[in-house]
């Protein structure tokens, strides 16, 4: 009885401890009023000229163009600038960074990083990098994989308790894969490193318990790698990990390249589909009927060649071999994502920003897929639908992000000039609200 009693004392000892969450910020006030030039929503087609956004506490209670702000609220008056909801990146990986300028060498890049680097080290990187995208606007991210043994839930819960300043993460511990996960050929004895960053799959009823474990582990989304070497992943164990998933309200994420795999993913009826840089007509056809987004993680000319040469100036002859083998594929993913806004596949926003970018951080690396929407002809109104209510959509969380209405985390950010007509002055937020909580004010 007394040990019974002891247990159940600690217990909720434990169960308090858990439940505890500390203010973000003590010094908040109560109603702040944040007054811009103008204001684009996230959701409808039209801009609010001399809007007026009312904050209480963490929320948004009302949007609307020259509002009464009440007498009590400090006032927040931004000027000139566009105010915008907070950016989220539906493919983030925060917990890991390599050097761009080996890019054929990743898989070797991924082996060094894990066998050299903790979790714990990863997910103060993680720290680092996730202030670093809060500071450039994206106030929310979806972390897929890539993050070590649950890192990224670390994270996650670091920043929720307002340990450290970071974007709200919606994570997904480590990716589901067929044998041998992403890092190529291992020898046997080298087997036992490929559970320290992925979950292998050796059936459907694997897929299930993979399922399982991650919801255990804390994961708020499953990310699954279809493609595999030499076998992806079957449809039975994918159709097992949707069912599995989506039982419990979890939405599934799959990297899926090339004509089978796609496949896999949509007849399966996953949430969306990852890069999808080569897919068919029919499947995407396919993911307009089942609603699955497409997460293009396309890249420019331009960033790719920074890619690779990282500060060194290559000589014309580099450039120019580099550059056509570039030119084609960025062409590849322009044509692929006309034919998805051709057929309507909703289209969400995922930098898949890892590599190190010259003269960049992470936040401001991630912008660069925002660029690369505008270089393939995506309109500046439907990028920054695909990085807010998309997103938010594709989260499943539209009902807490991705809008500036009443109701909502007052997750904002403030640009200069007029994203409708350049979207690229995304990447200069000058102000950033998370939560109610101003980040950062350069006015
Ligand atoms: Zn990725």
């Amino acid at each position: 009885m007394r040990t019974t009693w002891s247990l159940a004392l600690r217990l909720l000892c434990c169960f308090l401890l858990v439940s505890f969450v500390p203010a973000q910020d003590e010094s908040r006030p109560a109603k702040i009023a944040v007054r811009a030039a103008r204001l684009i929503d996230g959701k409808s087609d039209t801009p609010i000229e001399n809007p007026v956004v009312l904050i209480e506490g963490r929320r948004i209670i009302a949007v609307g163009s020259g509002l009464t702000i009440p007498k009590d609220a400090k006032v927040i008056d931004l000027g000139n600038l566009t105010l915008l909801p907070g950016l989220i990146d539906v493919h983030t990986h925060l917990l890991t960074e390599m050097d761009g300028t080996n890019v054929s060498l990743q898989d070797v890049e991924t082996l060094k990083i894990v066998a050299t680097e903790s979790t714990a080290q990863r997910a103060l990187l993680g720290a680092k990098l996730g202030r670093e995208d809060l500071e450039a606007g994206i106030t929310t991210v979806r972390d897929v994989g890539n993050s070590g043994v649950n890192g990224d839930v670390a994270l996650r819960n670091a920043i929720d308790w307002g340990w450290l300043p970071g974007p709200r993460i919606d994570a997904a511990t480590r990716a589901l894969a067929a044998p041998g996960g992403q890092f190529g050929r291992l020898t046997p004895e080298a087997q036992k490193i490929i559970d320290q960053e992925y979950v292998i799959l050796n059936g459907p009823d694997s897929a299930r318990q993979a399922v399982r474990q991650a919801l255990y582990d804390g994961a708020n989304c499953i990310k699954v790698i279809v493609n595999g070497t030499p076998a992806d992943v079957t449809l039975d164990e994918m159709k097992a990990i949707v069912d599995q998933a989506h039982t419990a309200g979890v939405k599934v994420a799959a990297h899926a390249i090339g004509d089978k795999p796609t496949r896999i993913a949509a007849e399966a009826g996953v949430d969306s589909i990852e890069h999808g840089y080569i897919i068919p007509d029919d499947v995407l056809k396919m993911m307009v009927q089942k609603h699955i987004f497409l997460v293009p993680t396309d890249g420019t000319v331009e960033e790719f060649l920074k890619m690779i040469f990282g500060k060194r100036q290559p000589t014309a002859e580099e450039r120019a071999e580099q550059e056509s083998w570039i030119r084609k594929y960025v062409e590849g993913n322009r044509d692929r994502l006309q034919r998805a806004l051709k057929f309507g596949v909703p289209i969400a926003a995922g930098s898949d920003m890892y590599l190190t970018m010259p003269d960049q951080d992470r936040g401001q690396a991630s912008l660069n897929v925002l660029d690369a929407y505008a270089a393939e002809g995506m309109t500046p109104l439907q990028i920054i639908h695909a990085a807010t209510s998309n997103a938010a959509e594709l989260l499943g969380w539209q009902d807490r992000i991705g809008a500036l209405e009443a109701g909502k985390f007052a997750d904002l950010i403030a640009v200069p000039g007029d994203p409708l007509r350049d979207i690229s002055v995304l990447h200069h937020a000058q102000f950033v609200m998370k939560s109610g909580v101003v980040v950062k004010n350069a006015k």
